[in-house]
């Protein structure tokens, strides 16, 4: 079995799984409690928090944990409307659904405009639209992610900030999926909001955070016993918390060398691939920039074969389509129709991990032969 799949989750670590386990074996205590017990919990979350916010140059007021990323950028998103007074919202058509379909909720309940910014074939935003959308609609509500999911499109998200202070607009940026595998500077970057979700790098499922900028206020989506500052009331999730903050730790301490191994295993797949499939198509020229994790492929129509990800699957090799659909469903990607690429060939994406070996894309190529050719 080869797991090729690692946009959508990834295997926890071993540190992670063995911190966890000691965790719920020890820290039962409700960390709102005021005994013994409960001090110990609420010094581990703390501590989490800490450590979690140095890595990230953030402070550790301005991490709110949360249940996932998609809570993170709900409260996010509806704070700013409810509570920012936002009525003017601009982002893009390649973000996660965890984005669109709650503006498309959002936009049920409140009187607000959604405006989408023009993207090159790559998945690149053109900066002169999004300027002047600036210019028409300020102060709006900016969200646009750090990198694609499906195609990995990295954007300059430094850059994007910058504009929105000039607009005195708000800047939410999804980081799901480059927390844990790029350095990551808050204080630097300059968004408002910020996302994260521990099992895209080998941390618990149910476990992220919201990075809210000390600049801004917004009320909870989950009101309640008032946790976390009274911003996302519940119980914490302590033993996911401390598993965060073990994913982070590792991912941080091995960033270079994790990010050297998977980079190299790439350009490695992607020579293998364009020998073996001369006309294959590199969706958002992802054999040569974006995400250094994750390779995008179309097969043209002389390798037709519209059951590929499920003959992958037969042969042991776990890939995507492009998001990880709830319902298991594999719908045509509003990705790569937002970019205008050829959604009819069969495509395949290949998100790698540190845990992906040569041997591994070796025996995916030689599956890929047999399939296809
Ligand atoms: N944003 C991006 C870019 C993602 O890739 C994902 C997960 O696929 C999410 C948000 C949502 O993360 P979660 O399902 O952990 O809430």
């Amino acid at each position: 079995m080869i797991y090729l799949d690692n946009a959508a989750t990834t295997p926890m670590d071993s540190e992670v799984i063995a911190a966890m386990h000691e965790v719920m074996n020890t820290n039962y205590g409700n960390p709102s409690s005021v005994h013994w017990y409960g001090r110990k919990s609420r010094v581990l979350v703390e501590e989490a928090r800490v450590e979690i916010a140095s890595i990230v140059q953030a402070k550790p007021s301005e991490i709110y944990f949360t249940s996932s990323a998609t809570e993170a950028i709900s409260t996010a998103i509806y704070g700013a409307v409810r509570d920012l007074g936002i009525r003017n919202i601009i982002t893009s058509a390649i973000e996660h659904h965890a984005v669109l379909h709650t503006l498309d909720a959002v936009h049920r309940a409140y009187p607000i405009q959604v405006s989408f910014v023009r993207l090159d074939k790559n998945g690149l935003i053109n900066f002169d639209h999004l300027q002047e959308l600036l210019d028409d609609i300020e102060p709006a509500l900016v969200i646009l992610m750090h990198a694609n999911n499906e195609i990995g499109t990295l954007y300059p998200i430094a850059r994007i900030a910058k504009l929105c202070k000039n607009y005195n607009s708000f800047y939410l940026t999804d980081t799901v999926q480059t927390m844990g595998k790029y350095a990551i500077n808050f204080l630097e970057m300059g968004a408002d909001f910020a996302t994260c979700s521990a099992h895209k790098f080998h941390g618990p499922k149910g476990s992220g955070f919201l990075y809210i900028s000390d600049r801004v206020s917004i009320k909870p989506l989950i009101d309640g016993g008032g946790q976390e500052r009274n911003l996302r009331s519940g119980t914490e999730n302590v033993c996911g918390i401390a598993g965060m903050a073990k994913a982070f730790e590792v991912a941080y301490r091995d960033l270079e060398m994790n990010a050297n191994h998977i980079a190299g295993l790439k350009s490695l797949f992607v020579e293998k691939l364009q020998k073996a499939f001369p006309d294959i198509i590199f969706n958002a020229a992802s054999h040569n920039s974006g995400l250094y994790n994750i390779i995008h492929v179309s097969f043209p129509n002389a390798y037709r074969n519209q059951m590929l990800l499920q003959n992958l699957d037969i042969h042991g090799i776990a890939t995507s389509g492009g998001s990880a659909c709830a319902s298991g469903t594999v719908a045509t990607s509003h990705v790569l129709s937002a970019i205008h690429a050829i959604t009819e060939m069969p495509s395949v994406r290949f998100s790698l991990s540190k845990f992906n070996t040569l041997e591994e894309v070796d025996d995916t190529m030689r599956v890929l032969k047999k399939i296809l050719l």
